[in-house]
């Protein structure tokens, strides 16, 4: 008998059929013996739904408010799917976040959780109940409600299981798990039977949206066994999608890379002809963080006569921002030359544990690159990620590239083992 955490997103919840099959698959694994707890989100566009109505009625509606209404959606959800288990004949009992109770800090709309009270989810498991927890919410100290940021019952699942210390916490989608690419980008991408936590922070953190950052985080903190999987494969199917591991428990076969992350999200700006001395980068990235503003890669050249060129990425929403606080105060401040910048680029990421003890990948990803004339613009790398930025325009091209080059389309083996 094993305790079993299962998330359902919202496409698997979407409408009374897809409830009736969660409720199947609950069943199943009752009848196998296991202690359950479901976690809900809401019915399918539901969320989005609700915060449309109320900015309908207000443009700015509080933060309180939101969450009192985005919340409905989960509790919904928790008492449908009670009721479909009812109708099977498995015993189940809903709870929402305040009842269970799960306790958050005041951040209303993107909540951290404090802690969970286990007791009556125990008591029920015992007693031989599902228990249906909602997905998204809690309770602050002094009794608002509140919601932990979209997508945020990834993370109520997550920190249920690791306040049960069940044994595996399964996250049910749309998708049947991780790939080593996006299929629409790549449609030889690979589902991976493993991925490293350290690898999914990298491929979530840069676009692979199959699951909420914070919820990856937290397993990793908490060491919670996690699995991506379908809602869509027939309810006796023993299809194991993606386990996410720990990188000290990885004694397969791994492949040096993992996966192949992209996105759009950035915009590249240069400082022109900066007196190369210093306490330079200071003067130019300081007003930027004032103004609460990430910069990610940054790069500055060798100088020539004194003088150099400061180049580095923003989120593209933040670039009209930035390049208005370099022009208006870095500028004449540090006497630069100019300000050029470019938010049609796109970023593409080698991601793997494999980097750690292999050289050599940079050079085959730009002579991958280069072999299909993809200009490389930045590159940045760490442990476990290379990454570079290239024009927006070629970014599937360089994906495709890549996913081809690191042959991503076949089981690791030996041979593309090595570098
Ligand atoms: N229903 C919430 C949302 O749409 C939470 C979730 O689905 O995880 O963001
Ligand atoms: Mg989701």
């Amino acid at each position: 008998m094993a305790l079993i955490v299962q998330k359902y997103g919202g496409t698997s919840m979407g409408s009374p059929e897809r409830i009736r099959e969660v409720a199947k698959r609950v069943a199943r694994f009752v009848k196998e013996g296991h202690q359950v707890v479901v976690v809900p989100s809401a019915m399918a566009g539901e969320t989005n739904r609700l915060l449309g109505l109320a900015r309908e009625l207000n443009p700015e509606p509080s933060p309180r408010e939101l969450d009192v209404i985005a919340s409905t959606g989960e509790q919904v959800s928790i008492g449908l799917l009670s009721v479909a288990l009812h109708a099977i004949g498995v015993k189940a009992k809903s709870y929402t976040g305040f009842q269970v109770k799960i306790l958050t800090d005041d951040a209303h709309t993107k909540a951290r959780i404090l802690s969970i009270d286990d007791a009556n989810i125990r008591k029920d498991l015992v007693a031989g109940n599902v228990v249906v927890v909602a997905g998204f919410q809690g309770i602050e100290a002094n009794g608002n409600i509140t919601t932990l940021g979209r997508g945020g019952s990834d993370t109520t699942g997550v920190a249920l299981a690791a306040a049960l210390n069940a044994d595996e916490c399964q996250i049910y989608t749309d998708v049947d798990g991780v790939y080593s690419t996006d299929p629409r980008v790549v449609p030889e991408a690979r589902r991976l039977a493993t991925v490293t936590f350290e690898e999914m922070l990298e491929l979530a953190s840069l676009g692979s949206k199959v699951l909420q950052i914070r919820s990856v985080e937290f397993a990793g903190k908490y060491k919670v066994k996690l699995r991506v999987l379908s809602s869509f494969t027939d309810v006796n199917s023993t299809d194991m999608g993606t386990l996410i591991t720990f990188e000290e428990d990885e004694n397969m076969e791994q492949a040096i890379i993992s996966g192949i992350a992209f996105n759009r999200d950035e915009a590249k700006i240069t400082v022109l002809g900066v007196p190369d001395k210093p306490g330079i980068a200071y003067s130019i990235l300081g007003p930027v963080a004032d103004a609460n503003i990430d910069v990610d890669m940054i790069i500055q050249n060798a100088s020539t006569e004194g003088l150099t060129d400061f180049s580095f990425t923003v989120h593209r929403a933040e670039y009209k921002r930035t390049m208005e606080i370099l022009e208006s105060k870095v500028k004449p401040a540090i006497k630069a030359r100019g300000v050029v910048g470019d938010d049609k680029i796109a970023k593409v990421s080698l991601v793997g544990i494999g980097m750690r003890t292999h050289a050599g990948i940079a050079a085959k990803m730009f002579g991958a690159l280069a072999g299909d004339g993809v200009n490389i613009q930045m590159i940045s790398t760490s442990e476990i990620k290379t990454s570079v930025v290239v024009d927006e325009k070629y970014m599937e091209l360089a994906v495709r590239v890549l996913h081809k080059a690191f042959e991503l389309d076949k089981e690791p083996t030996q041979e593309n083992m090595k570098p």
